[in-house]
Parts: C-alpha cells; sequence; structure tokens
C-alpha cells in the first residue's frame, strides 16, 4: 500500500468519499505523500516525456512565435513572460535562445514560473539562472501588466471532476473505500446542480456517461480573458485534449512510461485527463479574449517553420545528430501519434493580432 493511499483511507473513513477532483489534486500534490512534491517524473528515468524533452524545436518555435508576436503587437514593455509547470525548464531555456533573436525582447521581459513542486523549481533556478526566473504558487499572483504565457502540459495535471448521467440528473463520481478498505469508485446522488455544470451540448447524454469537468481550467481561463481584456498580451497553451466538447472519461494514470490503474498507487503514478480545449476557449472569450484555434500540433508547428528551423539545424550537425533532430520532429508532427493528439490554442487580447501558426 503507497503511504498516500493510506493516508486517503483515514480521511475518506473520516470524511466521506471524496470527489474525483479532490483524489487528483491529493494524489498529485498532497505534500509529503504526492506525486509531484517529491520528484522529476519527467524523461527516461522518470515516468513520461513531453514534447520540450523530445525535442528543442518545440520551445525554439514557440519563443520565436510569442517574441515575433510581440514585437508585432507594439512592443509593450515591460511584459511579464509566464511559464505554467515548467517542468525541467527546458522549453523556457530554448523558448529564450530563439527569442534572443528578435531585438529589445530579452530586455523587455521579466520571466515568471507558476510551479507547485519544490523539486522541479529546483531544476527551473539551475536551468534558467541567467535569466533570473521568480516563482509563484498561482497564475493570480503574477504581476499585472502586459502578459505572455506559455504552458505545455499543464492543462492536463489539473484536478478533474467527473460526472455520471443518471435517470433525470447528473450524479458526481466519488472515490471511496470498499469491504475491504481498497479505493474503489461510487457516486453521489443525481442532482440538478450536477446537471448544470455539464456543457449544454453534453447534458442529454444516454443514461452511464461519464463527462469530466475542470473547474479549474475554467478558473485559469477566466483570468486569463480578464487580464487580456486590462493589458496587452497573448497565451499559448498546447495539451492533448479534444473540441468540440465530448463525452469521457479520459482520467488516466501512468508510471515509468506505463498505463496504470488511476486508484491504484495514489502518489506514485502521474494522473492526467485530456483537455476541453472547447470548454477553456469559452471561458477564456467569455472573460474577454480573443480566442485562436485550437490546431493541431502538427499543422502548428509545421505553419511556424519546423521543417526550415530543423534543415537549419541539421545543417551544422553530424550524422547521429541529424538522426536525433529529425526523428524528434517526426515524433511531435506524427499525424497517427502526437501531432493530432496534441492542439494548441492561442489567445490574446482583442484588437490584436493572432499569433503566428494560427493561420
Ligand atoms: N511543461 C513541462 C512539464 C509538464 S509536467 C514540459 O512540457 O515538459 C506538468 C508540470 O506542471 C510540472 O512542472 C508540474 O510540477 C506542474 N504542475 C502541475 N500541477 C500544478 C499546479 N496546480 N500548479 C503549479 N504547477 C503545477
Amino acid at each position: 500500500m503507497t503511504r498516500l493511499r493510506a493516508k486517503l483511507a483515514e480521511r475518506i473513513r473520516r470524511e466521506g468519499p471524496l470527489s474525483v477532483a479532490a483524489f487528483m489534486a491529493a494524489a498529485l500534490h498532497d505534500p509529503e505523500a504526492g506525486y509531484y512534491p517529491r520528484r522529476n517524473p519527467l524523461g527516461q528515468a522518470g515516468d513520461f516525456i513531453t514534447a520540450p524533452e523530445i525535442s528543442q524545436i518545440f520551445g525554439e518555435l514557440i519563443g520565436l512565435c510569442l517574441a515575433e508576436w510581440w514585437d508585432r503587437a507594439g512592443r509593450p514593455e515591460p511584459v511579464t513572460l509566464a511559464e505554467l509547470g515548467p517542468g525541467r525548464g527546458t522549453l523556457m531555456h530554448d523558448f529564450l535562445r530563439a527569442a534572443a533573436t528578435v531585438p529589445g525582447f530579452r530586455a523587455a521581459i521579466s520571466l515568471y514560473l507558476v510551479e507547485a513542486s519544490p523539486v522541479l523549481r529546483t531544476a527551473q533556478e539551475q536551468r534558467l539562472a541567467a535569466f533570473g526566473p521568480r516563482f509563484v504558487d498561482r497564475i493570480d499572483a503574477l504581476p499585472d501588466g502586459p502578459l505572455l504565457l506559455v504552458a505545455n502540459e499543464f492543462l492536463d495535471a489539473l484536478p478533474i471532476r467527473q460526472l455520471v448521467r443518471r435517470r433525470s440528473h447528473w450524479a458526481e463520481r466519488l472515490v471511496g473505500l470498499d469491504s475491504e478498505d481498497r479505493l474503489v469508485f461510487g457516486e453521489g446522488p443525481e442532482t440538478p446542480a450536477a446537471t448544470l455544470v455539464i456543457p449544454p451540448a453534453l447534458r442529454e447524454a444516454p443514461c452511464g456517461t461519464i463527462v469530466e469537468i475542470c473547474p479549474a481550467a475554467a478558473a485559469i481561463a477566466g483570468w486569463l480573458g480578464e487580464r487580456l481584456t486590462r493589458h496587452p498580451g497573448a497565451a499559448l497553451l498546447v495539451d492533448y485534449g479534444y473540441s468540440p466538447s465530448a463525452p469521457g472519461p479520459t482520467l488516466a494514470a501512468v508510471r515509468r512510461h506505463a498505463a496504470t490503474g488511476v486508484l491504484e498507487n495514489p502518489g506514485e503514478a502521474d494522473l492526467s485527463a485530456h483537455v476541453d480545449f472547447a470548454a477553456f476557449a469559452a471561458a477564456a472569450r467569455a472573460a474577454g479574449a480573443a480566442v485562436h484555434g485550437p490546431v493541431l500540433q502538427g499543422s502548428f508547428l509545421a505553419a511556424l517553420g519546423a521543417e526550415a528551423r530543423l534543415a537549419k539545424l541539421s545543417a551544422g550537425a553530424d550524422p547521429a545528430q541529424r538522426g536525433a533532430l529529425e526523428s524528434g520532429v517526426a515524433r511531435l508532427l506524427d499525424p497517427a501519434g502526437m501531432g493530432n493528439l496534441f492542439k494548441a490554442l492561442g489567445l490574446t487580447s482583442p484588437g490584436l493580432p493572432a499569433p503566428a501558426g494560427f493561420a
């Protein structure tokens, strides 16, 4: 039994079954026994691998995209450059190297990282030391003013609620204990209140349908929308997910690069859910942002010039490096893999141009 499972069992005996969101928050962030606070989950030795860890071209193209957008948007200064969930700091490292080709960009930015994990903060601080990063716990602690924001594989880590369609209404899916103290899924009563949180297009789904909603993502979208109406800025969010809203469940656990049961090893496995980009876009739009996309990651990176960047880097590389560069880019663009599963969503202040890649 994991340490967190014992802790959760005790909590459930005391408070009753938990919502899936409360379970996910504890599994990922419990300070003593949660998944993120105690480890670096990324890379071969960890549990999963992400686009910036696969190819430097990912961070470079995103850096060029946002720095060039900043230039076209009238070079608002000073500007907060923020990343949500920067992992090992790889994306931002590649971003800033590429963005240095836009004159004045480096001098205009202050770098802020929104990161929950102390272990990853240390890694980011070392990787990005030359840029003097500052750390905050939450997006709403970022300083006021113009904003450029990027997030890759961040929204999928936010706790989701799961709701199940029952005879007349929807019911909250819960995590409780069986007679032998094992964690099991259950559900609460069907209520009109639960029905109200379901995207309207899905409300009449057949009995037994599970829908996921992400209140934390909606709050971030709303915050960004509001900020972008008051100050010039742009945000770029890349993740695996879907648009339009669709039924789930998509919540999944991954440990050492393999799928495992969601309730099996709480605190020892990564938990994530596919992102409902339609819901995120709607919340950002309702708060005032202009929404661009979502577009498929493969098309997005291709439109930003992935092939040209690859050719340029390959020209100076030895055959082994060239092979690695080519296979990395191929993996990010693959329509049968990351290229179509991952999507990019752009948000800007109303009236400002779309970032490149969203034509
Ligand atoms: N963007 C990186 C890492 C993705 S993993 C990459 O693409 O490689 C998810 C990241 O989000 C980790 O850095 C994790 O610690 C962070 N994270 C997850 N939930 C968070 C939260 N609620 N607040 C702040 N950071 C969070």
